[in-house]
């Protein structure tokens, strides 16, 4: 048996095993912890995960042995904005006059490809320090410079979802597309990006959020994610004076929500990032399209937009994953959007439930459920190894529930020691 030491795991193939100690998100009530365990990875997909016990791996197998450091699935990232890396920390009003002051202009500037570049490789390198295996993200409004994140993200081998801004209006003057412009790249994106890499890179189209667009680019949107298979993200009810812009924009509609469902792009493959402001009809024409919501606590706690409630969300039944917003959201690190949704919410939150709606829950409303978020065999084996001593030195668990607790709270980019895609490792 060739043992490799965790600080020389450079194996030549993507079947090899893992050994110490795993956290395993199960379902939004439940997550199973392996405190001396061995998880068998073949060709990149787990094979099995159990005790270190007999009997004996193969001889030829390669171990990785990680002693007593967490190994837990890659957080998944549901909303961030990739031209927003450099962005953080921008002061704003509230979201629309941040958008104005630092946003749009940044954006702008994401269309020269050297600036696409340097932004997208700056993007992924964090979002990997901070664990981050699979994201969906948003790019610029530019079909090229979309194209080099998505290079980006094929070299540095994290799992993602991106897609190209649609915005054919504005208030400010000039929109930055025509409709026919929107269409046309979004589609040709799709058509090269969608399913790529083993289903690794996928494609979503992506309309701004309604005040930016005409009724027909989302109509358009909506028909083309349909007929190619892609998803749909957005932005709902965010901010109260955004609201109020969409409904003086579409005074055919009765709610922001609203619009989206009667333009084509509410269903099942949607993901609406915020959902804040939102009535019961609201929620229930939410609901009945299938889709789900991207919810960014920290994002909204930076702009002060507002506070949405956990506990309609479930009683509405609907399916939520967590969202940095990265720049709106100061931090790539998903533990520090669980702490936000945590310190947000009036009453205590399960701490199995946030690693769920940071890992599983995730991915199945990125439609990635089924190949990643936790360590089901079969799964690929993405995964991520958090060395919780350098926090505090000789931590040890004592339960379940205070090992996620810590990783809520105290959890960071620095603890994350090592990080695997399909098998790969992709820092380390
Ligand atoms: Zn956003």
């Amino acid at each position: 048996m060739s043992l490799k030491s965790c600080d020389s795991p450079d194996i030549s193939n993507l079947s090899f095993a893992v050994k110490g100690s795993f956290l395993n998100p199960l379902s939004p009530y439940k997550s199973q912890y392996i405190e001396k365990g061995v998880m068998i990875v073949e060709d990149g997909r787990i094979s099995s995960l159990g005790p270190n016990a007999d009997p004996p791996l193969p001889d030829e197998l390669e171990i990785m042995d990680f002693g007593n450091r967490i190994i837990m699935p890659g957080f998944i990232d549901t909303h961030i904005h990739i031209p927003q890396v450099n962005q953080r920390a921008r002061f704003g009003h509230s979201l629309l006059d941040w958008l104005e002051r630092n946003i749009y202009r940044a954006e702008a500037e994401f269309s020269d490809p050297e600036k696409a570049e340097t932004l997208s490789s700056a993007f992924f390198k964090e979002m990997i320090r901070n664990g981050t295996t699979s994201c969906m993200a948003f790019s610029s409004v530019s079909g090229p410079a979309t194209d080099i994140a998505f290079q980006k993200a094929r070299e540095t081998g994290v799992r993602a979802i991106i897609g190209k801004v649609m915005m054919d209006r504005s208030d400010a003057g000039s929109a930055p597309e025509t409709l026919s412009q929107s269409i046309e790249q979004s589609v040709a994106l799709a058509q090269k990006w969608n399913m790529a890499e083993n289903g690794r890179l996928r494609y979503a189209f992506t309309p701004r959020f309604a005040p930016t667009c005409s009724r027909e680019l989302m109509l358009a949107a909506g028909s083309a994610a349909r007929e190619l298979g892609c998803m749909i993200q957005s932005h709902l009810s965010e901010n109260e004076e955004e609201v109020r812009v969409v409904l003086q924009l579409f005074p055919e509609c009765r709610s922001y929500t609203e619009v989206y469902a009667k333009y084509g792009c509410l269903d099942k493959n949607t993901v609406m990032a915020h959902c804040i402001h939102m009535s019961d009809r609201e929620l229930e024409i939410f609901k009945d399209s299938g889709a789900s919501v991207s919810h960014c606590p920290s994002s909204n706690l930076y702009l002060k937009s507002g506070s949405m409630s956990l506990k309609r969300m479930q009683q509405h039944n609907i399916p939520m994953g967590l969202g940095s917003d990265v720049g709106a959201g100061p931090s790539f690190s998903i533990c520090d959007v669980m702490k936000s949704m945590n310190f947000c919410q009036p009453f205590p939150i399960s701490p199995q439930q946030s690693l769920y709606l940071a890992t599983l829950g995730g991915a199945e409303i990125l439609g990635i459920g089924e190949i990643t978020g936790n360590f089901l065999p079969g799964k690929w084996a993405d995964f991520i190894v958090m060395d919780l001593d350098r926090l505090q030195p000789g931590f040890t668990v004592d339960s379940i529930e205070d090992l996620i607790a810590f990783l809520i709270y105290l959890g960071h980019g620095g603890m994350v020691d090592q990080v695997f895609v399909e098998g790969r490792k992709i820092k380390g």
